[in-house]
């Protein structure tokens, strides 16, 4: 059980929410796929869009103040000239982070909202447990917290001392997360029959179900079966190249292979695409087309996995210096046990193979997206050098990699993960009754995409930088001034340097 420390404490900052706050003359990219569209008023009641008010083009008349959305009493305007609004974002793969890994649940929060996301699934709840995370959820929604708002998703059959010994087990487990509040199941392996009895009780309960097809039960359920099932999300890739084999039915794994052994684990999973059928083949035609009809939605999470094509970049990423805890950073040495510790003996080969890996699996997720696919933006931070909320940009980064176009990226961030999570009538796109969860950048980010960036070296830092939630309007540049203060005075208590170089 986490202790009551790890849980954020009653929120002190956000302005808001206000009668009425209007964001005048502001450039719109909103979430549906539409093309930019400005300058406009966007006037917010309370915690919800109002309207949006269309203005002139630039260099046409000027209307009187008058003529457009009034502020009246209580109210307050932001002049948003030059800047762009869009959604907020939606991380659909969030973990909060536990002791002994992050310093406490505000340090992500913190993170997560200076860089516009509003809305994460939290996949698993881990070490946490469920009722920790159903808790933050209820804060959150009750603005009594500064965090985004957390779907909760129960992993499976963590809380159990023993594991699923029948299909029966499984479905009265599923019902009682259900009870405590979870949204959704995080699931991985298990043999077929508890797997697909879990997966029908979740559909028929309603909740949102996303899976990580770990390898040691792919032969007995890849990720196509899961998706007959009606699986919502596939998370990371595994399972599809498997769904993909034309010319074996096993992983062609190493001959010394252990699923328990770090190293091997990720090396050889780095060569897996490579194994499945090539597009354009009957089998990848056929695959791809049943996989658009389950409706199962790709969650590709790309950026946990960049270490695996370049370890370096990793670790020296511009945020550690400023941004990452010395809690996360020892976390992240390689240490017998730690998942994801393979990096003492991570060497050119592999990473060659990784690339290889990312170049094929891209071409996968573009093909499914280009064929009217859902993909949705998850960062799954926590692990392999992958911090919380700079890896959401990161992820929007390797999406463009990919092939998508920047709106189409846009989307994917924030009506699509809306939709995966069942709230797209609440959120997820600038339009009139929806939530006001919001995001003002300072400059154009479908020509850079870099600017999604809460901070980056490259990119001056003037202009208004703002989270939206609920009305309430968050300041970018102060969350992050309480991310380095954090960071700091984590040091210092230690007395150590800093950890990283
Ligand atoms: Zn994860």
């Amino acid at each position: 059980m986490p202790s009551p420390d790890h849980a954020a404490p009653d929120r002190t900052i956000g302005a808001g929410p206000y009668r009425r706050l209007v964001l005048r003359n502001a450039t719109v990219i909103d979430g549906t796929g539409a093309p930019p569209y400005g300058p406009v008023d966007i006037v917010i009641e309370d915690a919800r869009i109002h309207s949006i008010f269309v203005l002139p083009p630039l260099g046409g008349p000027r209307l009187q103040p008058h003529e457009r959305p009034l502020t009246g009493p209580d109210g307050r305007e932001v002049d948003l000239a030059g800047h762009y609004v869009l959604p907020g974002l939606i991380d659909a793969h969030g973990h909060i982070g536990w002791e002994n890994h992050v310093p406490n649940a505000q340090y992500v929060y913190d993170l997560w909202l200076a860089n516009g996301i509003t809305t994460v699934r939290e996949p698993g709840c881990f070490i946490n447990g469920l009722d920790f995370v159903v808790s933050e959820a209820r804060r959150s929604e009750a603005n009594a917290i500064a965090a985004p708002r957390i779907h909760p998703y129960a992993g499976f059959g963590l809380d159990r001392r023993e594991p699923f010994l029948t299909a029966a087990d499984a479905v009265a487990w599923v019902n009682e997360v259900a009870e405590s509040g979870a949204e959704g199941l995080k699931l991985w392996g298990y043999t077929a029959e508890i797997y697909e009895a879990t997966l029908r009780e979740a559909s028929r309960l309603g909740l949102g179900s996303m899976c990580h097809h770990q390898q040691s039960y792919v032969a007995q359920v890849n990720a196509l079966d899961s998706a007959r099932l009606g699986l919502g999300s596939i998370e990371h890739f595994y399972g599809i190249p498997e769904a993909l084999f034309a010319d074996r039915r096993l992983q062609a794994f190493s001959l010394d292979y252990n699923y328990q052994h770090e190293f091997r684990r990720f090396a050889d999973a780095g060569d897996l695409w490579r194994q499945a059928a090539s597009p354009g083949t009957p089998k990848y035609e056929a695959v791809l087309t049943e996989l658009l009809q389950t409706g199962v939605t790709l969650d590709p999470t790309f950026g946990v996995y960049v270490g695996l094509r370049d370890a370096e970049r990793v670790q020296s990423s511009y945020w550690h210096r400023e941004y990452t805890s010395p809690t996360l950073w020892d976390y992240w040495q390689p240490h017998s046990g730690a998942h994801g510790s393979f990096f003492d003996e991570w060497g050119t080969e592999q990473e060659t193979a990784w690339r290889g890996n990312f170049t094929l699996w891209m071409a996968f997720v573009k093909d499914f997206h280009d064929r009217g696919g859902r993909v949705t933006v998850g960062t799954d931070p926590g692990s392999i050098f992958t911090l919380f909320g700079f890896a959401f940009a990161q992820e929007l980064e390797l999406l463009r990699e990919a092939g998508l176009q920047p709106l189409e990226i846009v989307h994917a961030a924030t009506l699509a993960g809306a939709e995966l999570l069942g709230v797209a009538e609440e959120t997820g796109s600038v339009e009139p009754g929806k939530l006001a969860d919001l995001i003002v950048l300072p400059a154009n980010p479908l020509s850079n995409m870099k600017v999604f960036y809460a901070s980056h070296p490259s990119l001056e830092s003037t202009g208004e930088r703002l989270t939206i939630k609920d009305g309430i309007i968050y300041d970018s540049r102060a969350l992050l001034d309480r991310v380095r203060a954090s960071v700091r005075d984590e040091r210092d208590t230690r007395g150590a340097p800093p950890t990283s170089s």
